[in-house]
C-alpha cells in the first residue's frame, strides 16, 4: 500500500499529553492513533524508545531561490531541513524577485515544487507603496505579510516612518492576516554606528553594540503600540531579548494579538562565547549576553509562541570581516533546530509537549495550516519527526548538509537525535539518509485564517 505506514511502540506527544500509542498512516494521513494497532500490510516502523512528535513546522526559513545563481535553492535548504527532523517550512520572502505580489507567489510555489524535499508555504513581503498587493498575496495563499522597521539588505524597503507603519498594519487587520515584523529600530540603528564610526579602532564587538538591544526593543515597542491602535494580529520574527518577549506579553495582556518567535541561537549560544570562541555567528538582531539567554530560556513555558530556525546559509567567507559592520548577518540552522531544542528538552528547560506546542502546533494554528499540520490526529497528514531523546547528535561542519558548510554549534554535544523525517506517510529521511526524490514537497495555500491562542 503506498504511502502506508504503521509506526509501532512509541511516544506521541501533542501540547498536551504523551502517550504510548501506535500511529497508522494511510494515503498520507494518519487514520488511527491507538494502542496495539495491527498490521495490515504496511510497512511498519519500530519505535520503542522513541518520540513521535507532529512534523516540525519551521515558520522562519531563508532559503535563496528564486533570484540567487549559487545555491542554497529549494533542494538544500529543504534537504538539510529535513535531516534536521523539519516536515514543513515556511519561507520568506526575501528571494529575487522579493514575493511582492500574487504572480511571484505562484511562481515561487511553482519553483519550490519543482525541487523541495518536504512541504513548505510561503509568507508574502509588504514593501512601501505596494500595499495594494496585500489582497492577491492573501488571496494565493500567502501565510502571512513579512516587513522589516530596518534596512533589510534586499530591495524589500523598510517602513521606518510610524504613519507608514500605521498604513500596513491597517491593512493587515483588514484583511484578519498577520504581520511579520523584523524589529530593529533604523534611527538607532543609525545613532550606534555614528558613534562607533567616530570611536577608536573598533572590534568585533561593534557588531553587537551596533544592534544593541535599545535598537530592537525602541522597535518591538513601536509596533506593539501600533498594533494596539490598529488591531493588527502582530508576530515579532526572531525576538532575541527577554525584554521583547515580556513587551508581547504586556501587550497580549491589554488585549492585543500579539506573538513572539525566537529562535534556537538566542537560546543555546551567547555574546561571551561567541567572542571568547572567536567565531562569526553574526545575526540580525544578534545573540545576546548569557544572563539575557537564560531569562529568554525561562519564557519558553509560557511568554514564547513558536520556535523558527531563521535558517539563512550564508557562507562562512561572508561574515568573516575586516570591517566587523560589514559582517553578513544570517546563521544556517535548520538542520540542528530540533536537535537544539530537544537538548533544551533534555536540560529540563521545556517540556517535550510545549515543544510540540512551539515548533508545530501554533505554528500551523497562526498561518493556517492546521487542516492538515501541527498535530498527530485522524484526518491530518501523517507527518512526523521521530526521535530519540538518549542519542546525541553532535554537529559537525564535515558533516552537515547545510549548504553553508559550517555550524555555530561545532563539536557540541546535543542530547537527543531525530531519528526519521516523515512527510505524508513517506519516509523522507532515514537516519540522515535522504529516501524520496526532489520534487516530494508540495505547495502549502493558507487554508484558514490565523487561530489566536
Ligand atoms: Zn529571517
Amino acid at each position: 500500500v503506498k504511502h502506508a505506514l504503521l509506526i509501532r511502540g512509541g511516544r506521541v506527544v501533542s501540547s498536551v499529553a504523551i502517550r504510548q500509542a501506535d500511529v497508522r498512516i494511510r494515503d498520507g494521513a494518519v487514520i488511527e492513533v491507538a494502542q496495539n494497532l495491527r498490521p495490515d500490510g504496511e510497512r511498519l516502523i519500530d519505535a520503542t524508545g522513541l518520540y513521535l512528535l507532529p512534523g516540525v513546522i519551521d515558520a522562519h526559513s531563508h532559503q535563496w531561490e528564486p533570484g540567487f545563481a549559487s545555491r542554497p535553492d529549494f533542494r538544500d535548504d529543504t534537504t538539510s531541513a529535513a535531516v534536521g527532523g523539519i516536515t514543513t517550512i515556511i519561507d520568506h520572502p526575501l528571494t529575487r524577485p522579493e514575493v511582492l505580489d500574487a504572480a511571484g507567489l505562484r511562481d515561487k510555489a511553482e519553483l519550490g515544487e519543482r525541487t523541495s524535499l518536504v512541504d513548505f508555504a510561503l509568507h508574502a513581503g509588504v514593501t512601501p507603496g505596494l500595499l495594494d498587493a496585500m489582497d492577491g498575496l492573501w488571496a494565493a495563499g500567502a501565510t502571512g505579510f513579512k516587513f522589516f522597521t530596518c534596512e533589510s539588505g534586499s530591495a524589500l524597503k523598510p517602513f521606518t516612518d510610524p504613519s507608514d507603519q500605521r498604513s500596513v498594519l491597517e491593512r493587515v487587520q483588514t484583511l484578519g492576516a498577520i504581520a511579520l515584523v523584523h524589529a530593529e529600530d533604523q534611527a538607532t540603528l543609525d545613532e550606534n554606528r555614528e558613534q562607533l564610526r567616530t570611536g577608536s579602532a573598533i572590534g568585533r564587538g561593534a557588531f553587537w553594540e551596533w544592534r544593541s538591544p535599545e535598537t530592537e526593543l525602541a522597535a518591538v515597542d513601536a509596533v506593539l503600540a501600533l498594533a494596539h491602535e490598529t488591531g493588527a494580529r502582530t508576530y515579532i520574527v526572531h525576538a532575541s531579548l527577554p525584554e521583547s518577549v515580556a513587551a508581547v506579553a504586556a501587550a497580549r495582556r491589554r488585549g492585543v494579538q500579539a506573538y513572539a518567535e525566537t529562535c534556537p541561537h538566542y537560546l543555546a549560544l551567547s555574546t561571551e562565547e561567541i567572542l571568547a570562541n572567536d567565531q562569526w555567528v553574526t545575526s540580525a538582531p544578534p545573540v545576546r549576553d548569557r544572563r539575557r539567554r537564560d531569562v529568554l530560556r525561562s519564557q519558553l513555558g509560557a511568554e514564547i509562541a513558536t520556535i523558527g530556525s531563521d535558517h539563512c546559509s550564508i557562507p562562512r567567507a561572508s561574515k568573516v570581516a575586516a570591517d566587523p559592520l560589514a559582517s553578513l548577518p544570517g546563521v544556517p540552522g535548520n538542520e540542528t533546530m530540533l536537535p537544539v531544542m530537544l537538548d533544551l528538552v533534555h536540560q529540563g528547560v521545556l517540556t517535550p509537549e510545549r515543544l510540540v506546542a512551539l515548533t508545530a502546533e501554533h505554528p500551523a494554528q497562526l498561518f493556517g495550516l492546521s487542516r492538515r499540520k501541527g498535530s498527530l490526529k485522524p484526518g491530518l497528514d501523517g507527518d512526523v519527526s521521530l526521535v530519540s531523546l538518549d542519542e546525541d547528535t553532535v554537529p559537525l561542519a564535515g558533516k552537515t548538509t547545510m549548504a553553508a558548510g559550517w555550524t555555530p554549534y561545532e563539536g557540541r554535544r546535543l542530547r537527543g537525535r531525530v531519528m526519521a523525517t516523515i512527510v505524508r506517510g513517506c519516509v523522507v529521511v532515514w537516519e540522515g539518509k535522504v529516501q524520496v526524490d526532489p520534487g516530494f514537497g508540495c505547495f502549502l495555500p493558507r487554508e484558514h485564517p490565523p487561530i489566536d491562542f
